[in-house]
């Protein structure tokens, strides 16, 4: 087990890529704490299935986008489960549309949501990471981040901002053995993808050389290997699961 004992907080498990990853991470033996909004029933039929799996586990109700709110819920994880060693930023949300028609609230909300979460959690974690000399965060980003998606100026400003905030950390905090890094996922088969034009899928088909969308366990496999001793040297460092969609 690449994980046995350890302590990981994801944030967005509830569904989709953060639901894979607390299952990804569970079997290798890590205790799992998680937050959701608004799906309480999904919380709660993860929370079991991972005690299921022999470890540890507590789903919280927390909007990641409210400072207060993450920093209380960091506290009662390490309260409950006596310590924290890896940190998941996975909450994420899309608003999309064209520029031209977007609501202040629309761009607000995203950022706050998927940049702003980040920070709180991250935030949250640090200073204890930093006196233990040990931790591990893993981003979730986006290729939107990277080259860009039309109609998706908020989420790809969002996700590229998450990219900056990894790169800087992982600077900031390589001397008290943290590493930071992130993974840039491209077409997921989630909830986020399902509301997709069919006319669209087929458009991005058409560009990903694996001709398929992904799936959430390609991108949980990828956060097991950077959350493990595995990746023990690497920091700073982007890891595209995209098909190939992207690639240089
Ligand atoms: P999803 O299926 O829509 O799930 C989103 C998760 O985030 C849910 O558990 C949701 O909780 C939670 N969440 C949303 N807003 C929250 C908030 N304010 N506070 C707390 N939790 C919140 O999305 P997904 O596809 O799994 O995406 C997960 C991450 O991967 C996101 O950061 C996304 O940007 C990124 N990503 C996804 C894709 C893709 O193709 N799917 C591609 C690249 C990157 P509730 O269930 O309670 O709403």
């Amino acid at each position: 087990m690449l994980l046995k004992n350890k302590i990981a907080i994801i944030s967005g498990a509830s569904r989709g890529i953060g639901r894979a990853i607390a299952l990804e991470l569970a079997r290798e033996g890590a205790n799992i704490a998680f937050n959701y909004l608004k799906s309480k029933l999904e919380a709660q039929d993860l929370e079991e299935e991972l005690m299921a799996l022999g470890v540890r586990a507590k789903a919280s109700q927390v909007n990641i986008s409210d400072f207060d709110a993450v920093s209380e819920w960091v506290k009662e994880t390490k309260e409950f489960f006596g310590g924290l060693d890896i940190v998941i930023n996975n909450a994420g949300i899309i608003k999309d549309m064209a520029l031209m028609f977007m609501a202040k609230v629309d761009w607000q909300e995203v950022i706050d949501t998927n940049l702003g979460g980040v920070f709180n959690l991250t935030r949250a974690a640090i200073t204890g990471f930093m006196k233990e000399k040990s931790g591990n965060i893993i981003n979730i980003s986006s290729v939107s981040g990277i080259v860009g998606m039309a109609k998706q100026t908020n989420y790809a400003a969002s996700k590229a901002g998450i990219l900056g905030f990894t790169k800087s950390l992982a600077k900031e905090v390589g001397a008290y053995n943290i590493r930071v890094n992130a993974v840039a996922a491209g077409f997921i088969e989630t909830d986020m993808t399902k509301a997709l034009k069919a006319s669209y899928k087929d458009e991005m088909l058409k560009q990903i050389p694996f001709g398929r969308f992904g799936k959430p366990q390609e991108v949980a496999k990828a956060v097991k290997f950077l959350a493990s001793e595995e990746a023990g040297y690497i920091t700073g460092e982007v890891i595209v699961v995209d098909g190939g969609l992207t690639m240089a």
